[in-house]
């Protein structure tokens, strides 16, 4: 065998794994990032995703297209198409960050303090000493709802949780392991350190009380019925000097949501398609937001109305059980410097475009959705049939640790459904890295799946 006709067959044999920008069309993919990168930097809550992406449908929906809120942190998209069943792409708009305590407000050492909750996966020490932004709702007693968003524009005020100094910190920090080193409890967020005039005790707490009833119109007591979060306040750049690369807060997992709802609207589909966006993920996908809640069976009861066929309980079975499904989410590409955590086989990379994920979970693939080999193989089908770039991708070694997905909440309905995103490196920090060739991948593997059979 000659060493061109060994090439041909390697070619033609094996499962090719490779980066994807050689034959990518850059101006595309570049034109796709920057209004990518404004959603993501407008969007640090559930809430204000959800409120982005109706205002969005507003101007781009078409006329059979409908959308189901709930509670102003899930949406629905909902486009109504022939035969029974749809073609679902979930998503979820919440991401790990600082959230306040319910009475936050305290003062030590003549410093104005707010306690926190942390929401989600962290390493907590990547959250000290960085810039914080106040993002959330305040319902004051008599129901009225303020809005809260504090520290993003330039003119704005900035927040901070405060680390202890190298100089004193080696037996409180250094000597310990870093889960130990850094306490939730010691997360406090400095908020102010001008004392009123004439007060004594507290005086600096005092100020900032009056601040707020200027400014909002609060109380102290207000705080107990808000949801208040500390988000970095960081804008999206492009990284490296080639701007392959976006870092941006959030990118798990409101890039799917994004990729979903371009390729809502972009897509010419024949079947009913639908982009759900759910909160609560980062903590298990439960309460009434979670993907573990009833609000999709709403939708589907929604749709059956609309189609004029009685939403009971046979049909509303039968509809999910006809559906199929793609779980947007993330997954952690290998980062150079961490590669052991990884087996290089199964790992997803960053610029090798959009990932498959049969199973999630960990050890002996325990809480997994495990997505059978005729759904995967349609998928594959689908994306190669719409020159989609993907890779398959297994979320590190077996038994290095794991993680989940909404994916085994959303099947069982006994819907088919696959894990299928961008892969990010440092997944679950302030400031987290995405490709904008994946990103672009991720929209053409959702419009491709809308547009299938
Ligand atoms: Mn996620
Ligand atoms: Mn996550």
């Amino acid at each position: 065998m000659t060493k061109e006709e060994a090439k041909e067959l390697k070619d033609k044999l094996g499962y090719k794994n490779d980066n994807g920008w050689l034959k990518a069309d850059k101006d595309s993919v570049f034109e796709f990032a920057e209004s990518y990168k404004s959603f993501i930097g407008q969007c640090k809550t559930e809430r204000e995703t959800v409120k982005f992406v109706k205002e969005e449908f507003e101007k781009r929906s078409k006329k059979d297209d409908f959308f189901v809120v709930n509670r102003g942190k899930c949406i629905a998209l909902v486009r109504l198409g022939d035969g029974f069943g749809m073609k679902l792409i979930a998503s979820h708009i919440d991401a790990p960050r600082i959230d306040l305590k319910q009475s936050p407000l305290f003062e030590d050492t003549e410093l104005a303090l707010f306690h926190t909750h942390y929401y989600g996966g962290i390493k907590k020490y990547q959250w000290f000493n960085i810039p914080l932004a106040i993002h959330g709702v305040i319902v004051k007693s008599n129901g009225e709802v303020v809005d809260v968003c504090i520290g993003e524009d330039d003119n704005d005020p900035t927040f901070v949780i405060p680390d202890l100094l190298p100089h004193l910190s080696h037996k409180v920090q250094d000597d310990k392991k870093v889960k130990e080193a850094f306490e939730a409890e010691k997360m406090n967020l400095i908020v102010g350190s001008i004392p009123l005039d004439e007060e004594e005790k507290d005086a600096v707490k005092l100020n900032v009380l009056k601040i707020l009833n200027e400014k909002y119109g609060i109380v102290e007591e207000d705080f107990i019925s808000a949801e208040i979060t500390l988000v970095p306040a960081l804008k999206p750049k492009d990284l490296g000097f080639d701007r392959g690369l976006i870092a941006a807060y959030g990118h798990d997992d409101r890039i799917c949501a994004f990729c979903s709802k371009e390729a809502f609207f972009d897509a010419d589909s024949k079947k009913t398609i639908v982009a759900l966006m759910v909160d609560k993920e980062e903590i298990g996908s439960d309460g009434n937001t979670g993907a573990k809640s009833r609000f999709l069976l709403d939708v589907v009861i929604e749709i059956l109305k609309r189609k004029g066929i009685s939403p009971d309980f046979i049909n509303v079975g039968e509809f999910l059980k006809s559906s199929e499904v793609l779980s947007a989410d993330v997954n952690g590409a290998v980062n150079p410097m961490y590669k052991d955590v990884h087996e290089k086989d199964n790992a997803s990379y960053i610029n090798h475009g959009v990932v498959l994920t049969k199973f999630t979970g960990h050890g002996g693939k325990y809480m997994a959705n495990d997505a059978s080999a005729e759904f995967v193989g349609k998928i594959r089908r689908i994306f190669n049939d719409a020159n989609v770039k993907w890779q398959i991708g297994e979320l590190g070694k077996v038994d290095e640790g794991g993680g989940g997905t909404i994916a085994k909440y959303l099947a069982v309905w006994n819907m088919d459904v696959v894990d299928c995103g961008p892969s990010l490196i440092s997944m679950h920090s302030p400031y987290e890295i995405a490709s904008k060739l994946d990103l672009f991948e991720t929209y053409k593997a959702y419009k491709a799946f809308y547009e299938s059979d």
